[in-house]
């Protein structure tokens, strides 16, 4: 064990999305390869814009993608008292204080300073105060130093450092007595005994902000490791434009949380030239050092040859439970029919992913095949006597396999004087009505005897 506490602080505004789960990722294999905590924490403090939904939708995300934690999820709108403890504890220490400034005046003042060329910041107009105007709404600022600097040594991008002028004195709570993000992660992160901030670096600007809160409550300061942003191919900060920016439409399109894992990790990370890797030895190589100081470019066209290579090399077993989902959002029941787990096997060299898996799977269990009629008129037409013999040859099979249904085919190819290229696409268009799919072999073998038969029956049928 090792002390390392490390935290996911989501808002639940919306979905999980790639760079929340990045940075969910980065946290949870730094935790395990350090033997530490990793806390997961709900945001949820934003009541206008916290729901629900997306505190489910991020707990199954996270779920699905196997990052679990050690303790959590804790809820930030639980901990409101302990908040609100601390900021009577600042205004006690004076260094909070309330601010009486409307809107309106601080829009105005605002309004000047860009005018004048100054950098927009709260003036001070009620730093100073000693006493208390009653009845007047109020908001309670921070009470910043405004001389000299606030620096840390980022994990990630090196030695940083802000000069105090340039920080506001930021509002703890608001007039509604909401207390502030940049308050709260502070509270919350300290008497979690987080020690190690790793984020997303938009947050790179609260970070002396709350060094300071840290310093002026008395806690330690923690460690912090700002990761990179991810770009769409055109270099713009990822958004929807990009495509699927929320994890969990990957699942719904097919992909498996083990690529989704594998992606994540490399966008930003790297470890030598390798791009396949097991959650295990994520674990057992993960770390910040290795983390690039610059922005991650998404590139879905990887996350796609990811998924397929996890396809392909999958245990059929479990892609066969995961497919069964698929294939019922298509209408496609498979009690009756060839094992889902044989029909699994021989589509996991071609399929990209479950919903490709599922396109190819539902020829296996369909009642009847409706060949394209371009491709009924082209294959079909004349193989009467060829799909004749064929059935001939097949009926003679004791032992149905892949072994014995070549060698009927060997038989037919004798006796006819066709070679395989004649015969293999049309059989393939009476057994599956589309004009791709495993071989030919292997789709008889698992499709079985009677379902193979009927189905070239019924081909020769709609010839006469
Ligand atoms: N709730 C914040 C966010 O989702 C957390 C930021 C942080 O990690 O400090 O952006």
């Amino acid at each position: 064990m090792s002390d390392l506490r490390v935290r996911f602080a989501p808002s639940p505004t919306g979905f999980l999305h790639i760079g929340g789960a990045r940075t969910a990722l980065f946290n949870y294999l730094l935790a395990r390869k350090e033997k530490g905590v990793f806390i997961l924490r709900i945001e949820d403090t934003d009541v206008a814009r916290s729901t629900r939904e997306s505190t489910e939708a991020i707990l199954q995300a996270m779920e699905w993608l196997g990052l679990s934690c050690d303790e959590g999820p804790y809820y930030q709108s639980q901990r409101r008292e302990l908040h609100i403890a601390k900021i009577e504890q600042l205004l006690r220490e004076k260094k909070a204080y309330r601010c009486y400034c409307t809107p309106e005046d601080l829009e105005a003042r605002r309004e000047d300073a860009l005018k004048a060329g100054r950098k927009p910041k709260y003036d001070g107009t009620c730093r100073e105060l000693e006493e208390p105007i009653p009845n007047s709404p109020f908001v309670i600022r921070f009470r910043a130093p405004r001389e000299g600097a606030t620096s840390f040594d980022d994990r990630i991008k090196g030695p940083i450092s802000f000069q105090n002028e340039e920080l506001d004195d930021v509002i703890l709570q608001r007039t509604d007595g909401t207390p502030t993000y940049n308050f709260v992660v502070v509270v919350d992160d300290a008497e979690m005994g987080v020690n190690l901030v790793i984020r997303g670096d938009d947050h790179i600007n609260n970070t002396p902000r709350q060094i300071l809160m840290y310093e002026a409550l008395g806690y330690p300061v923690p460690e912090f490791a700002h990761v990179p942003m991810i770009l769409g191919a055109d270099k713009a900060r990822l958004s929807k434009r990009h495509g699927a920016t929320s994890v969990m439409a990957y699942k719904e399109m097919g992909y498996l949380p083990e690529a989704m894992v594998n992606y994540l990790v490399r966008l930003g990370w790297s470890y030598g030239d390798q791009e396949i890797f097991t959650m295990e030895e994520l674990i057992d190589k993960f770390s910040l050092e290795n983390v690039g100081r610059s922005a991650g470019v998404f590139n879905p066209e990887k996350l796609l040859w990811l998924n397929a290579h996890y396809i392909k090399t999958g245990d059929p077993e479990r892609l066969a439970g995961l497919l069964r989902e698929f294939l019922s959002a298509r209408d496609i029941t498979t009690d009756e029919g060839p094992e889902l787990t044989e029909v699994v096997k021989t589509l996991q060299e071609r399929a990209r992913t479950l919903v490709e898996m599922a396109e190819g799977a539902e020829f296996y269990y369909l009642e009847e095949i409706h060949p394209d009629p371009a491709a009924a008129a082209k294959f079909l037409s004349d193989k009467k006597p060829v799909f004749e013999s064929l059935i001939r040859h097949l009926k003679q099979i004791s032992q149905w396999n892949e072994v014995s249904v070549e060698s009927a085919f060997s038989s037919l190819m004798e006796e006819s004087g066709l070679k395989l290229g004649k015969i293999g696409p049309s059989v393939r268009v009476a057994l599956t009505g589309v004009t791709t799919s495993p071989g030919i072999y292997e789709v008889i073998t698992v499709l079985g005897r009677d379902k193979t038969l009927s189905r070239l029956e019924k081909a020769i049928e709609s010839l006469s």
